[in-house]
């Protein structure tokens, strides 16, 4: 039902744990640098300054309105992989890969397989996909540091930490470009939601 799929979205997991599965969001600089962006965090590759993100290599400033157009277009790569509507078996045996929509949730069409057919790019993964480039740029998210850590804890390479008091200042500074960027990913979000908690009324309904 519809609360068995909600529930993990809603419930008090870490964004490190809830976004694990989540691509990154990488952008790119002029100067050719390709680098992920974790929010207000320490990294190898960029800096926040009090007007937005800099690249490390060149130290050029990405204006708001680059990495808008930049996430945007991320988004949308998600939507049309979602849009290919591919359904997969479940069953690793089989490999039955089809992209008819109507199967969905159905059994497998090959000959004796019990599998059931899934969407390989689901609406919950698209939906948390959306969620975690929110809170990249969500400044209380980003106070709290209670992002997703851009860097395994045991990588060499991690960077020493920013501080608190460090974090504080550029989130406050960053709060209008953060919000810019924000209202985007709550544009795709929105459509998104309304699709994901359609679909799960719709198997609620299903079930009865
Ligand atoms: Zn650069
Ligand atoms: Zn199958």
């Amino acid at each position: 039902g519809i609360n068995g799929i909600l529930q993990p979205l809603e419930s008090t997991i870490s964004d490190a744990e809830r976004f694990k599965l989540s691509k990154h969001l990488y952008l790119n600089c002029k100067c050719g640098s390709h680098f992920k962006f974790g929010g207000i965090v320490s990294s190898n590759d960029y800096q926040m300054t009090f007007n937005g993100i800099q690249c490390k290599k060149c130290m050029n400033q990405l204006n708001t309105l680059n990495v808008t157009s930049q996430l945007e277009q991320r988004i949308r790569s998600f939507i049309s992989k979602y849009y290919q509507g591919i359904v997969i078996c479940d069953d690793s045996t089989c490999g039955m890969i089809t992209k008819q929509i109507s199967v969905y949730g159905k059994r497998c069409l090959s000959n004796g397989c019990k599998g059931v057919m899934r969407y390989q790019y689901s609406d919950k993964e698209l939906y948390n996909q959306l969620l975690y480039f929110d809170s990249l740029f969500d400044v209380e998210k980003n106070k709290n540091q209670s992002l997703r850590p851009l860097y395994e804890s045991e990588d060499v390479t991690k960077p020493q930490e920013l501080i608190k008091g460090q974090i504080d200042a550029l989130s406050e500074q960053n709060r209008d470009n953060f919000n810019v960027c924000k209202s985007i990913v709550q544009k795709y979000l929105s459509d998104c939601g309304r699709r994901y908690v359609d679909l799960g009324s719709m198997f609620d309904f299903m079930q009865k």
